[in-house]
């Protein structure tokens, strides 16, 4: 069994793109600079969003954090996201979410520009992904198929089964990964009312756990030698760790990795490439890759 290691792979990316930030700039070209708007204090986007400023700084980017109280109505961050639109100062930015249940999330996503969607949920960015155009795509997926390529994980023909169906992971993954140019695998998308999930697990070459349900998947559901991908990060209580919590995949690691031929620990999986995705969209907005 190999482990995939997100965390050295995130690592060498993010030199990638600071090399690539000191040609720009060397050049005369203005560095990437990525906004983020934070509404509130929940712990978990605190750290999400800590983590990405962070990131910004390791790539040579300039970051701007934007923070609003969760009392902000509908109508001031849309014209927060109106005045980031307008600003050319500014290549990309993401709204964290969740946001607070009196603001509209779908609305606020698509006021955004899908120019400077770097996070990649806007419609236009999702439909053209769906249909093979360039545009930015959702940052796990892109990351999960970043980890896959850099491991040689051959997906051409091969059966993946993606557990969960939601709009930033499930959907955007089986996609990518039924796609000619990018997985082209036969895929399998299984939820919470798929029936036989455990068989169809174990079709799987591919298997791709997003479901946010500690430890759910056990070895009976994996095919000997298969790659397993857990996407999942549920934080479960843990005395022995000074936050008093762990992160906890979707996946019973120690019981199921002696049956794959590869898969991602959590943490240090999919989580960093994740940051490092939204890196690497900011830097194709910056140089316009994507959209003139
Ligand atoms: P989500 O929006 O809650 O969606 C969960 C999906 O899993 C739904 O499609 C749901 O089915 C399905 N599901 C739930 N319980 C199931 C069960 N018992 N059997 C089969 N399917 C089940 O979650 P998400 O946003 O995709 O996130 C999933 C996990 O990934 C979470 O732990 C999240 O924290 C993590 N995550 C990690 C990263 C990262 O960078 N590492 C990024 C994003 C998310 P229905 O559609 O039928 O309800």
């Amino acid at each position: 069994m190999k482990l995939i290691d997100g965390k050295a792979t995130a690592a060498a990316i993010k030199e990638e793109i600071a090399a690539e930030v000191e040609r720009i700039v060397a050049r005369g070209g203005r560095r990437p600079h990525l906004a983020a708007v934070l509404v509130g204090h929940d712990g978990g986007s605190e750290t999400y969003v800590r983590g990405k400023v962070k990131a910004c700084g390791e790539c040579g980017f300039r970051s701007t954090l934007i923070r609003y109280e969760d009392d902000v109505t509908e109508e001031e961050l849309l014209g927060c996201v109106a005045r980031l639109n307008a600003d050319p100062e500014v290549d990309g930015f993401i709204v964290q979410l969740p946001l607070p249940p009196h603001i509209d999330e779908q609305k606020i996503i698509e006021a955004i520009d899908y120019r400077k969607d770097v996070d990649g949920f806007h419609p236009v960015n999702v439909g053209r992904m769906a249909i093979g155009l360039p545009c930015f795509i959702s940052a796990t997926p892109r990351g999960i198929l970043e980890l896959l390529r850099r491991y040689g994980v051959e997906t051409g023909g091969k059966k993946c089964v993606v557990l969960g169906r939601s709009n930033i992971v499930g959907k955007p993954m089986a996609q990518l990964m039924m796609q000619k140019q990018y997985g082209d695998a036969t895929v399998t998308v299984c939820h919470s009312h798929t029936r036989g999930l455990a068989e169809e697990c174990r079709t799987a070459d591919i298997l791709i756990a997003a479901i946010g349900r500690p430890a759910f998947v056990g070895p009976e559901m994996v095919k000997e030698g298969a790659v397993v991908i857990d996407v999942g990060t549920t934080r479960v209580p843990d005395a022995t760790k000074k936050s008093g919590f762990r992160l906890q995949g979707d996946v019973d690691f120690e019981a199921v990795a002696p049956r794959c031929s590869m898969i991602t620990p959590v943490p240090g999986g999919v989580g960093p490439m994740t940051i490092c995705m939204l890196m690497l969209n900011t830097l194709a907005a910056a140089r316009h890759d994507c959209y003139a």
